[in-house]
């Protein structure tokens, strides 16, 4: 069964580390190596600036990273393919990986929406507002003030519909989540778990999951063990906790996967790589039937990529 995976920190990992090798570096949790053996259909790199990268210096930072994607992972390999909307990820043959870029945050374009337009003519496709704090857009979940959408952000949130762009609700300030989805229908929460479950301010709460239920959007169930549980020790079996408990909202058709891996230190115990995706399938194929474990793994994810 082919995986597709709204969120990993591939291109941040690679840029931190040049010398580390796409195709098997032992410290990806997310190599091709692993993605070919598992299944992999498409996979979300997101462009992650670290909070260390001087702002006058983020857009280059960017750029540097649009150039990975390109040079260090896309061009050497054959079965890598970029995918810029629905239609292509669904005429992707099998034995090809598809690879989509995203946008973490939108420190990297300052107060420049060019520097968007820019990113989105590369071929960004998904744009998280902000990281877990406050910039010209809007406040993160971490940002104390809970600031919602500026001016300046909901710019950028028009940018994205009349483009075709996916607005990421993951990391967002509850009020900048409630502001977005009064501006778009495109909608996807790429890496984020249910509060009623576990606690942690990056986790939806119950109206949260029921307004992007309604929308229409994406809901991708990370890995992230402290979004797991509140104590950590996370498994396999958290991973379907929190899936089961967004289909008794209705659900079903909304959830898809969101790994996070390599921006993350800590993995499920059971679930340490990439390559063990099918162990994932395996536990999800006793609970659900053949279809619904599709719609979790790719069909959700790929009957809503802006067209
Ligand atoms: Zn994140």
């Amino acid at each position: 069964m082919k995986i597709y995976d709204a969120h990993c920190d591939v291109l941040s990992k690679m840029w931190n580390d040049p010398s580390l090798s796409f195709l098997d570096g032992a410290d990806l949790h997310t190599n091709l190596q692993q993605m070919r053996s598992a299944g992999a259909g498409l996979q979300l790199f997101a462009i992650y600036i670290p909070e260390s990268v001087p702002d006058a210096a983020k857009f280059d930072c960017a750029l540097e990273m649009v150039d990975i994607f390109y040079d260090r992972i896309i061009r050497p390999y054959d079965d890598v393919v970029a995918v810029y909307s629905r239609e292509e990820a669904r005429r992707l043959p099998p034995g090809k990986i598809g690879a989509m870029l995203t946008l973490e945050g939108c420190d990297a374009i300052g107060r420049e929406i060019t520097r968007l337009k820019t990113l989105i003519r590369l071929g960004v496709r998904s744009v998280g507002l902000t990281w877990n704090y406050g910039n010209a857009a809007c406040d993160g979940i971490l940002e104390t003030r809970g600031g919602g959408l500026t001016d300046f952000g909901k710019r950028i949130v028009r940018l994205h519909n009349e483009n075709g762009i996916w607005t990421d609700v993951s990391h967002l300030s509850i009020q900048a989540f409630w502001d977005v989805l009064e501006e778009t229908d495109l909608i996807i929460a790429s890496h984020s778990n249910v509060k009623k479950i576990c606690t942690h301010p990056r986790n939806l709460d119950d109206q949260q999951l029921k307004a992007l239920i309604k929308k229409d959007a994406v809901i991708g169930v990370t890995f992230v063990p402290k979004f797991l549980r509140n104590d950590r020790n996370a498994s396999i079996a958290d991973i379907l906790d929190h899936i089961d408990y967004i289909v008794s909202l209705g659900g079903i058709a909304n959830i898809a996967l969101g790994s996070d891996f390599d921006g993350i230190d800590q993995v499920p115990r059971d679930l340490r790589s990439y390559g063990d995706y099918p162990k994932l399938i395996e536990e999800l194929r006793m609970r659900y039937s053949n279809k619904e474990v599709e719609g979790f793994l790719w069909r959700n994810l790929q009957e809503r990529i802006p067209s």
